[in-house]
Formats: C-alpha cells, structure tokens, sequence
C-alpha cells in the first residue's frame, strides 16, 4: 500500500485531455438533415457580424467528443464519488429526491417575471420553507433572499447597522472571535465597522471575563458560530447572549455549523437576534462548484422592520404575493427572490427527513465527527479536548517534528482517493487537521479514512521526505498554491509552433 507508483492510465494522461490535437480537418460529431426551409442569404442577414473563420476550432468525430467531456468530468472529486471531509463546509450528501423535485417542469421552468396570480404553487413553497427554517431556528421572520452564507452575514449586518441607525448611532465595533470563519471579520469591515479580535479560553470557548471587558456601547453585535469552528458548543451561550443585550448590543450567529444543532436547540431560545443559514451545506443543497448557494437570514422581531424587500406575505385574500413598501428595509440584495432551485431541494430534504429524521441526521453527524475523532486520538494531537459536536479539529504537531504540515498530509490524503480536510482554519489552531465527515457516510467509509489517516502518520515516521512530495496518483502533480490562486491557468492554449 505504501508507495504508490505513478502509472500513466488513460484517466491521468495529460495528452488525453488536448482535444485540439485530436482534430484534423473534414470529421464532424454531427450530420444536419437536408434543407427543408427556404435558403437565406446569410451575409445579407447578419451582415459585418458574420463570422467566416472559425479559429482553430477542435474538428473531431462524435465518440471524441464524447470521450473528451466524460474523462473531463471524471477528473473531479465530488461526494458522489466518496467522503468529503471538508471541514466547516458541511459537504454532505445530496439525496436525490432533491434533484428530482427541483426538476418538476412547473417549478424548473417558472420564471421570476411569471405574474403572482400564476406563481401561488411557487410562492407557497417559499412560504413553507420559511415556516420550516423559522421553526427550525427559533426566530421570527426570514428573508430567502441572500444567495451564500457570506451574503447572509452582510445582509444579517446591514441590518444590525440599520436597525442602530434607527436608534440613533449605528455603533462602531463588531466582535469577532478569535476561531471565527475568514469571512465574518470580512463582512463586518464591509458594512463599515471596526472588527475587535475576542481571544477564546483554554477550553475554544468565548472567555466571559474577556467579553465583559470587551463590550460596551460602541459594540453593533458579536458574531459568533456555534458551534464555533473548533466544533466545539459555546455552553455559556445564554451568558454571552444576556452580556451583549446588556449593552444594547446584538447577537449574530453564523448558522454554518447548524448541521450540530437541527432538531436539538434552537438559537432564537438561547438569545440570538439574528443568523443566517447554509442551505447548501445543513439542507443538503448542491455546493462546491456545483452550486448555486443559498443563505437565507432569519432574525427577531426587533430586527423584522428591516429585512430586504421585498417580502413574503398573505394578502386579504389568502394568495401570496411580495410587498415591496417596507420604509426601514436595508433594499434589495440580490436579484428576483433568491436561488429559488435550492429553495424546493431544501424543502424536499426537509420533508423527506421529517422532525425525527432532521434530529437524526444531527446526532448521526456528531456520532460521526466523534468515532473519527476516538480513531485518530494519540495519533494525531488534539489541541482542545472539549467535546466534538459535527466536526473535530486535530493539529499536526506531532507530524510536525519530522517536517510534514497539515497540507502535506492533505495532499498525500488525495492519493488514498480522499478529498483533503481543511487546512487553514482555526487560526487558533496551528497547523489545523480540520475533519467534518458528515452524516452521510457509512461506518465502513470513516473506517477507510481512519485507516488512511493512520497509514499516512506511520509514513510520516518512516519517510517523511516522500510524504512530502504527494500527491503522486493524481493528474497533476502539488501545485504552487499562491500562483494557482493568483494566476491561474483556466485555458488550454496550444504550443507555439517550432
Ligand atoms: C461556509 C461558511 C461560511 C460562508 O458560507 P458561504 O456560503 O461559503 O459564503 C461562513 N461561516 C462558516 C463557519 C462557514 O463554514
């Protein structure tokens, strides 16, 4: 098992790929029927627009073609394919009774111009997945509107902003945590306010004395996950939540890691005022390049007033239909209603699940997080030995003393047919192994991983320099990351000609 010898099969060969140099003039995949249509004078028709050269478009037969796209799409990781355990970013299972019903030709093919009175079954199942995630969450009003979880947090902040703008001062801080997601302090120093580190405790937890210290009226609201991104459930979140009302402050949770928490609490009973939800990762909505998201915001009635327009309501006669004359609204944040698409899959995995079977998908995503984490405990370091909600954070230290990161380990965990962990959050967490196995997967698939993760530290002990140039079995070799980010190479360009 140990070394994996790099063999050029038809998948991995780079040449396979070049369907450029699989053209040679004259083949065609496709054959038109004879004219039947009057003949029209083209040039006379589209004029300067003609276009009479082509390029070097591919020329290639129908088979071609055909194998071309289907080896492209085999070149990607997807969870259909096997576990990914992308921590944070929930990356379960897609039921496809979703697919199914979010591809019912009356819902796929309305279209946001369709007048209200033709748009009631449509409109209605925006009503009962507001009802459901209202009930789920605890709160009092939604808005379906933001299309991602960051969207959510700067729709979520924008109203915190206007809702103590309405009182006079819009505040000058946000508190953020120091284990928060990058794009919470990113959203609040959009909507203009100063972000104030918050230094978590010994156990990753929010350090009271700290935040007594911390708040005071110049404080918009703290943003907090919970469970926060160590996975770990902030218990003293009442405490938290009575710290910040206090001061007139606010409290806003980042509902990413609501996978831990659907069908157990509800975060309008422990004293939040205002959340966005993933639906793309809690409600099994496609992501990750396949999306779109969606990041509904679900606040308390204080905060109602101020919901994006339009909304949601019953007129006098009982059908459904937005109104738009909302003086306090923070506007518009996306075009139409939001991504109705994801809306009918969400409810679809809502009503498929039902109340019990939400409630078991939560306790089977902790039983999960936690029998990765008793099957790597000693192996690898665990750096917060709170208990793990959905998801356990490790960190490479004990790998580290020979020279092997966290990312090389992710890297030579694609070689073992895995998607990589996160690597590079909790901040609070050097070199972070952050593993999210959801409750999709089957005990034998945590088993390989587990049996994956502990192969990869005995290679670590025994050769780290090999470790270290992973992966060997993927198609193309480790990147450098900062220039694939910075400059990446999206095109295939042909060879100059010698
Ligand atoms: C995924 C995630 C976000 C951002 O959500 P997007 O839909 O990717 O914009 C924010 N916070 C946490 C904790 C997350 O896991």
């Amino acid at each position: 098992m140990k070394h994996i010898t790099r063999k050029a099969t038809r998948h991995i060969s780079q040449n396979e790929g070049l369907i450029f140099e699989k053209s040679s003039p004259g083949k065609a995949a496709y054959k038109l029927p004879p004219l039947d249509v009057p003949e029209v004078d083209v040039a006379a028709l589209l004029g300067k627009a003609e276009r009479k050269d082509l390029g070097n478009m591919p020329e290639v037969s129908e088979i071609e073609i055909i194998r071309h796209f289907t080896r492209l799409s085999t070149w990607n990781y997807a969870i259909d394919l096997g576990m990914y355990p992308l921590g944070s970013c929930t990356m379960k299972y897609n039921p496809r009774v979703n697919e199914a019903v979010a591809r019912v030709e009356g819902l796929a093919n309305g279209h946001p111009y369709q007048p209200e009175k033709i748009s009631q079954g449509a409109l209605r199942i925006m009503q009962t997945l507001s009802d459901c995630l209202l009930e789920i969450t605890g709160m009092d009003a939604i808005t379906l509107q933001p299309a991602a979880g960051a969207q959510g947090e700067l729709t979520g902040l924008l109203m915190v902003r206007a809702y103590h703008q309405s009182k006079g001062n819009p505040r000058k801080k946000v508190l953020i945590p120091d284990s928060a997601h990058g794009t919470n302090p990113a959203t609040a120093a959009t909507v203009g306010y100063a972000v104030e580190n918050l230094k978590s405790n010994s156990r990753g937890m929010v350090e009271i004395s700290a935040l007594e210290a911390q708040m005071n009226e110049d404080v918009a609201a703290l943003m907090l996950t919970n469970p926060n991104t160590l996975g770990v459930f902030e218990e003293e979140i009442h405490k938290i939540a009575a710290l910040m009302h206090a001061k007139g402050g606010l409290l806003y949770m980042d509902g990413a890691n609501m996978n831990a928490l659907v069908g157990k609490v509800r975060p309008g009973d422990f004293g939040v005022d205002v959340m966005h939800l993933n639906l793309h990762k809690t409600f099994s909505t496609p992501h990750g390049g396949g999306g779109p998201g969606s990041g509904p915001v679900a606040v308390k009635q204080i905060l109602e007033p101020f919901l994006p327009t339009p909304i949601l309501v019953k007129h006098s006669d009982d059908t459904l239909g937005f109104e738009y004359n909302r003086p306090q609204s923070v506007g518009r944040v996306r075009a139409f209603y939001g991504n109705f698409g994801m809306f009918v899959r969400a409810l679809a995995y809502i009503f498929a699940n039902g109340p019990d079977g939400l409630r078991q998908t939560t306790e089977d995503a902790v039983l999960n997080a936690n029998y990765i984490r008793k099957g790597l405990e000693g192996v690898y370091d665990l750096p917060y030995s709170t208990p793990s909600m959905h998801e356990v954070v490790f960190s490479d230290k004990i790998q580290a003393r020979k020279g092997v990161k966290t990312m090389d380990m992710a890297k030579r965990l694609i070689d073992y047919g895995f998607h990589p962990y996160t690597t590079a959050f909790p901040l609070i967490v050097s070199g972070a192994l952050m593993i999210e196995p959801t409750e999709s997967e089957p005990k034998e698939e945590l088993d390989l991983f587990i049996e994956a993760m502990k192969s990869i530290a005995e290679e670590v002990e025994e050769d780290p320099e090999f470790v270290l140039g992973a992966p060997y079995n993927s198609r193309i070799s480790r990147l450098d990351e900062t220039m694939a980010a910075r400059k990446p190479v999206l095109r295939w360009k042909p060879e100059p000609k010698a």
